[in-house]
């Protein structure tokens, strides 16, 4: 049993598909174990890609992702990390799979979607990042 976590971006709060995004989890042997609305500030968002701060795109990924509201939750099952990574798709959606949430749901690679954890390492930080432990059950 593995536990990522996926932020589901403005773009996609702001389409109306949260529970599309939610039910390809559920749908695909994921289980939310916890999930949370919630509006990201900038320092929020700064310090979540900090890795990315010497990237050329850092601020327009910081200023997209405060841009709206969004939501995190952190999915539980069997190799979570790279099953989410798989429904998610590439990080460009033009060459995202068909039928993977960033093929289905979203424009372009600022406004992707979706993230979710590359690691099981960088999972647990990012779960850490937003929820308590007893927030997920
Ligand atoms: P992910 O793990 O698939 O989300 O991709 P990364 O961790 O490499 O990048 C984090 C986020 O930064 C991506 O989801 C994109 O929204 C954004 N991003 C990554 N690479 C680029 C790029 O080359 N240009 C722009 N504009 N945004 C990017």
């Amino acid at each position: 049993m593995e536990r990522t976590l996926s932020i589901i971006k403005p773009d996609a709060v702001a389409k109306g598909v949260i529970g599309k995004i939610l039910d390809r989890f559920e749908s695909n042997g994921l289980r939310i174990a916890a999930t949370k609305k919630m509006q990201l500030s900038r320092a929020d968002a700064e310090a979540f890609y900090a890795v990315h701060s010497e990237r050329p795109f850092f601020r327009d990924l910081v200023d997209f992702m405060i841009s709206g509201p969004v939501v995190v939750s952190v999915l539980e099952g069997e190799n979570a990390v790279s099953k989410n990574r798989k429904l998610m798709g590439a990080t460009n959606p033009k060459e995202a799979e068909a039928g993977t949430i960033r093929a289905d749901f979203a424009q372009n690679i600022d406004a992707n979607a979706v993230h979710g954890s590359d690691s099981l390492e960088n999972a647990a930080v990012e779960i850490a990042f937003f929820f308590s432990t007893r927030e997920i059950c």
